[in-house]
Order: structure tokens, then C-alpha cells, then sequence
């Protein structure tokens, strides 16, 4: 995916003024003993952004999304299936509810990326493809890839988990800098913020099992130590006046 040496460039600069997405982090941070659970970690495991809906999203949109948009949605909708898949095969391996309860948060990210195409009127790419098959073939590799990774140890598979945030949040930002669509940017800016949140919990959880610090895989470690360090605690969302709603809550303040 030669796509993320061109976000590594614009990723830093863009950190600086919307890193600071913080989501959870949310206390509950002790050491449960040793494996399992991240659970209350993840408070908003089944995804912060229910509330994003369609009515929502078509009020905000502007209504003509460019060539370039909807690439970026076609994309983020198999990639948010990518990192739900890649969990669902974790939970599966390692019995750790952290695969779980995330990949539960990636299926609300493949919805709310489906709003955006149903809105749009394109072809949804992923139909009722099976888990782990994909129409785009960077993505197919990609996976293929992980799974192998991930299957390797259980530290393997807690890196690939902090391997697919960190591509997430490159990819959500450079997607990011290139709409301006109301719709388009409530729906990244949520993912966005679910995946900075989804990175800090396999952070967590790899050094808590190791003992060692993570080294970002695909971020810069500047942006990295920013991201990291940005950790004001939102409790279940908040995002940036944005969607990330409190579970349950429907409707976002819309911005
Ligand atoms: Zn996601
Ligand atoms: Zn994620």
C-alpha cells in the first residue's frame, strides 16, 4: 500500500491540530491480573458511534461527494472490515477479549461507512463477502499477511492489532484532510477517534503482557509519542464536539 508513504508525510502535520482525539482512556486502567480482559478499557466496545444516524448523516452531507470521497469511503469500508475480520480470527486463536470487543467496534465502523455509500449511491464493495475476502487486493494481501502474524504468538497478535490502528488512523487522516463534507468527516472523525482509542488498548495490553514499550509500526514516532500522550480523558466519547456519543445516546450533538 504504497497509499500510506503519502500519509506518513501529511500524518504529522495533521496530528498537530486533531491528535488530540482522545478517547477513553477512561481510568479503569489497573492491571486486571495478567491476560484477559481489556474490557473496561474499552467501555465503548460496541462502538461510540451507534448514534450516528442516517437522517444525521444525510442532514450534514453536502450531497455531491467527489471521485476522490468516494474512493475514500469504498476504501475505509473494506478496511474497517479488514481490522474487524483480523479480530474476529484473534478472538478466535488467543480467546482475549480485547479481539472481541473491538472487532464489535469495527462492525459499527463498517456501518456507519455504509451510511455514507448508501447515501451516495454506490456500490457497497463489501455485499456479503465471507470474513477475511476482499475486492480490493491491497487490502487481500493485507490481511493474508496478519493473519499469519497474528496467529504466531499472542504477542504477534496484540502488535497486529496496534499495526492496523496505527494504519487506520494514517489512512482516517489523510482521508480526512481531503473532504469537506459534512457526512464524510462526523463519519472519519468518529472511526478516527475509536481507532486512536482501539491503539491505546492494544498498547496497553502488549506492554502489560510483555514487559516491553510498543514501537509504532507504521506512524512516525513523534506522531506516535503526540497521539500517545494527548490522553485527556473523554470518558465514553466526546470526540471533538463530534459524534463520539455516549453509548446509547443517538443522535450526536451534530458538531
Ligand atoms: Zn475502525
Ligand atoms: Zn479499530
Amino acid at each position: 500500500m504504497k497509499k500510506r508513504m503519502i500519509l506518513l508525510v501529511g500524518a504529522v502535520l495533521f496530528l498537530t491540530s486533531c491528535a488530540a482525539a482522545p478517547l477513553t482512556s477512561s481510568s479503569n486502567d489497573q492491571p486486571q491480573q495478567g491476560i484477559e480482559d481489556t474490557n473496561p478499557t474499552l467501555p465503548q466496545g460496541q462502538g461510540p458511534d451507534e448514534g450516528i444516524h442516517q437522517e444525521t448523516l444525510e442532514a450534514l452531507s453536502d450531497g455531491d461527494l467527489t471521485d476522490l470521497e468516494i474512493q475514500g469511503i469504498l476504501f475505509m469500508r473494506e478496511e474497517e472490515k479488514l481490522a474487524r475480520d483480523v479480530y474476529l480470527d484473534l478472538a478466535d486463536t488467543w480467546g482475549m477479549n480485547i479481539f472481541s470487543n473491538i472487532a464489535g467496534s469495527e462492525q459499527s465502523h463498517m456501518d456507519s461507512v455504509l451510511t455514507l455509500i448508501e447515501i451516495s449511491g454506490v456500490e457497497d464493495p463489501v455485499g456479503d463477502a465471507p470474513l477475511g475476502v476482499f475486492a480490493n487486493q491491497d487490502l487481500q494481501t493485507l490481511y493474508d499477511d496478519l493473519i499469519d502474524r497474528g496467529n504466531q504468538s499472542l504477542e504477534e497478535a496484540l502488535l497486529v492489532g496496534g499495526a492496523i490502528e496505527e494504519i487506520d488512523i494514517l489512512d482516517l487522516q489523510d482521508y480526512l484532510a481531503q473532504t469537506e463534507d459534512g457526512a464524510v468527516i462526523e463519519v472519519y472523525q468518529n472511526l478516527l477517534n475509536g481507532s486512536i482509542n482501539h491503539l491505546r488498548a492494544f498498547v496497553r495490553t502488549y506492554e502489560r503482557q510483555t514487559g516491553e514499550s510498543y514501537l509504532p509500526q507504521f506512524m512516525s514516532q513523534e506522531a506516535y509519542d503526540e497521539l500517545m500522550a494527548s490522553s485527556a480523558v473523554r470518558g465514553n466519547g466526546g470526540g471533538m464536539g463530534m459524534n463520539a456519543a455516549p453509548q446509547g445516546k443517538g443522535q450526536g450533538q451534530s458538531n
